[in-house]
């Protein structure tokens, strides 16, 4: 269910440490912290190089953020081709986080209802992580 961009499709340069991070998300279908890619490629690369790789694949359009309960902040593939050249570029999908082996997902057919917010309110940025056990877990 990866899909199989390549950095060309973002008309991004490819340097090795993009092509890493890229199929390093590419070999799950879960998101990724910036500790996971750092744990995986930390031999390779420096935590700058991997920061500023995320920042770049976020802005392209080839990662969306996805907020963890914890406060952190994780990443998955966009499982469509976004070319958003905009920070705050997300989805209206839920994600689910499972309690018991921590993995986060996308489910990308699941969308965000639509909140009305009171007069004077603006909206930027909408995320809703719903937490329980995924289907590998569920015995
Ligand atoms: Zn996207
Ligand atoms: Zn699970
Ligand atoms: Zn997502």
């Amino acid at each position: 269910m990866s899909s199989t961009y390549s950095l060309s499709d973002f008309d991004l340069r490819s340097t090795p440490c993009r092509l890493d991070v890229l199929s390093s998300f590419q070999a799950v279908d879960f998101a990724l912290s910036q500790g996971d890619i750092e744990q995986k490629l930390s031999e390779q690369y420096d935590r700058v190089t991997i920061y500023r790789t995320l920042k770049t694949f976020l802005t392209s359009g080839l990662l969306h953020k996805v907020l963890d309960d914890n406060g952190g902040v994780k990443y998955a593939l966009c499982k469509e081709l976004c070319h958003q050249g905009d920070h705050h570029h997300q989805h209206d999908h839920v994600h689910f986080k499972c309690n018991q082996c921590g993995q986060t997902t996308c489910l990308e057919s699941v969308h965000i209802p639509t909140i009305v917010l009171p007069a004077g309110f603006i909206k930027q940025e909408s995320n809703l992580l719903i937490q329980g056990v995924c289907t590998s877990c569920r015995v």
